[in-house]
């Protein structure tokens, strides 16, 4: 430990003792730019003896990926057909052997690849006669002690790190990279500091930094190792709960929310005796979470969870509805023209009578329109506004708003999310924010943290049944259509869901268009079937809604432009095709359109082979369950943590060690660490280095994440 240097942790990579300005570039390439980088560019595998092969255990040829340690006893180059080859006898010292071969770079390999080499062979094995060959090795050179260690099972693992050809170039193949990692860990393994008291790691768990960092880079066995890495996710999960456990404290603190005195006659009346239904137990539950919010002088911040058909729109119309009685606007933002103007004609229903103003601006608003709503908005006449995101955020001035509620179908990144609810008016209105596709706890926790969670987990009664079916579309579609026309002949009513080929709005159109051609010409012959696809105009897409929903068109074929909110409850069969090439979330959310009134219901899936294997994942579990919460556990579990629910591409905080889908008990542990932390002194001082290690992170972090 005497050769231990402290260096600042943010010294450039270029800077650092035995790394310099040539060394660096592939290090900065590669997102390493300081001595902090440094230490945390971790290994990207570890050879050690659990993952080598003894050669004479190896009978065939090898299943996947082996990696055998051993030394190379003879070597010979072979000319054949104006070509060469390079070959090389492998012994492990288990009495069994393989041959090398490679047919490319021979002349460089004959240099470097010769009798005595030690090295750890990392390839395929496959079998010409009796013969077991490996091609085109990965090698990683290994030192004579390092061999030994690795084959006793003794000593440190081996770690091969991220290099590749830009550290070749630099001077650094695979064992310089990890000699040189070495070498940094053990010169400056120190400079990175505890954060944690002894107290905190003992109470969470932890293994101190230091402990951990030699851990990850040299570890000695599998439980270290993942102990280890355990404390850099915790580090991170902790950081980012201690973020939005931050941003709700100071929410919570402002109190320049409204406070709003009562619930009036207008809503009583709206509840009591224009909705032709009584309230669920969910829905009241929910609507009790939400009035608290809104009586109370902090400005509402809440996540109003709900599957689709679950009644979350009547909930917003009953929010709606406290707010302009008492004497504020409200506004309602759909991600779509199609939902916007449903929810306006929701709307107009149920407050019909009731002496509420509601307005709808979408980009199909005409001018004069416009002209007339936008200074009656911008007078603050208490009144209900609904439209997409888009119009209301950028042209629309509403200088009385009380409450917006963001119906986000389609998710925003938090940044935009943060906008939308802070619109920089005087008084900070209340916001509820809507999602049709239930997200997963760890998800919610994860993008959703700074919001108060509510959930609509109950479907409201009266629903008929909905039975999933897979259909083989090579052979069983011509039998599902004569059963869809018996049905459409005896006045049901179908919707038939065309996929997106590839990411062709064009294409996607043209699938759709093609479809119904082929329907009407084919097995729904005379039968009044409309068309919906996104490319239409809104007068257009209106009147084919219009004609399905009146039942004047027995059948919509559309392409996914219907997954958004489409209420048409007489509606009772749904065939999505090629439902192989769709989303877990987006068949729920398909298969939702279904089902909403009181007959009951059927889904078929038609795919068409070859379906893979996640199609078929997908297609089960559909099968399985209608529960919204189920699917999207499973939707997280199958497609992961990086591309689910659109993360990446909504400026999501990257998590560099933590996986959300692997990690949810730690993600669990870190909430609660964070929420202890802050209730007891959000401030930090009392753990004055946690408090650094948090300011320093939150410096670039705080961007997406505005905090008061
Ligand atoms: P979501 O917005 O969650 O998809 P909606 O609010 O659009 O759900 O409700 C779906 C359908 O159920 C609508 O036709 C609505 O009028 C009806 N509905 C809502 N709440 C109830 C309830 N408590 N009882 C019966 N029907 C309801
Ligand atoms: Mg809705």
């Amino acid at each position: 430990m005497s050769s231990q240097k402290a260096a600042p942790l943010n010294l450039s990579v270029r800077f650092v003792r035995s790394i310099g300005v040539k060394k660096a570039v592939p290090f900065e390439k590669a997102g390493v730019r300081t001595l902090r980088d440094l230490l945390l560019f971790f290994p990207r595998r570890y050879l050690d003896r659990t993952h080598t092969t003894q050669l004479n255990s190896l009978q065939g040829p090898s299943n996947g990926e082996i990696t055998v340690i051993g030394t190379i006893a003879d070597t010979r180059e072979v000319k054949a057909k104006g070509k060469t080859r390079y070959e090389a006898i492998l012994e492990d010292g288990s009495g069994g052997a393989i041959k090398l071969v490679w047919f490319r770079r021979t002349n460089q390999i004959k240099k470097w690849i010769k009798f005595g080499y030690t090295a750890a062979f990392s390839g395929v094995v496959k079998q010409f006669g009796f013969e077991l060959q490996m091609a085109h090795p990965e090698v990683t050179y290994l030192s004579k002690g390092e061999a030994e260690d690795l084959k006793s099972g003794s000593g440190r693992w081996v770690a091969l790190y991220p290099g590749g050809k830009e550290f070749e170039n630099a001077g650094l193949d695979a064992r310089g990279l990890r000699k040189l990692m070495e070498r940094i860990i053990g010169e400056f393994g120190n400079s990175i500091t505890e954060m944690w008291s002894t107290e905190l790691l003992n109470r969470f768990n932890l293994m101190p930094i230091r402990e951990a960092l030699n851990a990850v880079h040299r570890p000695h066995n599998q439980q270290e190792l993942e102990k280890g890495l355990e404390r850099f996710k915790f580090d991170e999960l902790v950081f980012l709960q201690l973020m939005w456990g931050y941003t709700r404290y100071k929410r919570k603190q402002k109190e320049s929310g409204i406070a709003y005195p009562q619930v009036g006659d207008q809503t009583r009346d709206l509840i009591n005796k224009k909705l032709p239904f009584d309230l669920t137990n969910a829905q009241k539950r929910v609507l009790r979470e939400i009035w608290n919010d809104m009586t109370s002088p902090h400005p509402m911040s809440r996540l109003l969870q709900g599957d689709v058909g679950s009644g979350k729109t009547v909930v917003a119309l009953i929010a709606m509805s406290i707010a302009v009685e008492n004497g504020y606007q409200a506004a309602l933002m759909a991600p779509t023209e199609i939902l916007a103007e449903q929810h306006y004609l929701t709307s107009r229903k149920f407050l019909e009578g009731l002496g509420v103003q509601v307005y709808l601006l979408t980009g199909s608003t005409k001018a004069a329109e416009r002209k007339e709503i936008l200074p009656r908005l911008d007078s603050g006449e208490p009144c209900i506004v609904i439209g997409t995101h888009a119009i209301i955020q950028d042209s629309v001035i509403l200088p009385n708003l009380g409450l917006t509620v963001i119906d986000e179908q389609h998710r925003f990144g938090v940044a935009q999310r943060q906008k939308l609810m802070d619109p920089g008016l005087k008084q900070k209105p209340d916001v509820l924010v809507m999602t049709a596709t239930p997200i997963p706890r760890s998800l919610a926790l994860t993008m959703y943290g700074d919001l108060e969670v509510s959930r609509l987990d109950e479907m409201p009664p009266g629903r008929g049944k909905i039975t999933t079916q897979a259909i083989n579309g090579d052979n069983q579609r011509d039998d599902l259509y004569r059963r869809i026309r018996k049905r459409l002949e005896k006045g049901g009513r179908a919707y038939i869901i065309f996929p997106l080929v590839e990411e062709s709005e064009k294409l996607d159109l043209q699938a759709a268009v093609e479809g119904r051609e082929e329907l009407i010409n084919g097995p729904l012959k005379g039968l009044p079937v409309e068309l919906l696809h996104g490319r239409m105009k809104m007068d257009e897409k209106e009147a084919a809604m219009q004609k399905f929903a009146s039942g004047q068109a027995a059948a919509l074929v559309s392409t996914t432009v219907v997954e958004v909110g489409v209420d048409v409850p007489e509606a009772t069969e749904m065939v999505i095709e090629h439902s192989e090439r769709f989303g877990l979330s987006q068949l729920h959310q398909l298969r939702g359109r279904v089902g909403r009134g009181g007959n009951d219901s059927r889904c078929y899936l038609v795919g068409y082979p070859p379906v893979t294997e996640v199609a078929r994942s997908r297609i089960k579990t559909m099968i399985n369950t209608l529960d919204g919460f189920v699917i999207a556990e499973e939707d997280l579990r199958l497609r992961g943590s990086g591309d689910v629910f659109g993360t990446r591409q909504h400026g999501m905080p990257e998590l560099k060690f933590a996986d959300i889908v692997n990690d949810q008990q730690l993600l669990m542990r870190a909430r609660h660490a964070a929420d202890e932390l802050i209730n007891k002194d959000v401030t930090l001082r009392t753990w004055p280095e946690l408090r650094e290690a948090f300011q320093e992170m939150a410096k670039d972090k705080m961007q997406w994440i505005k905090v008061g």
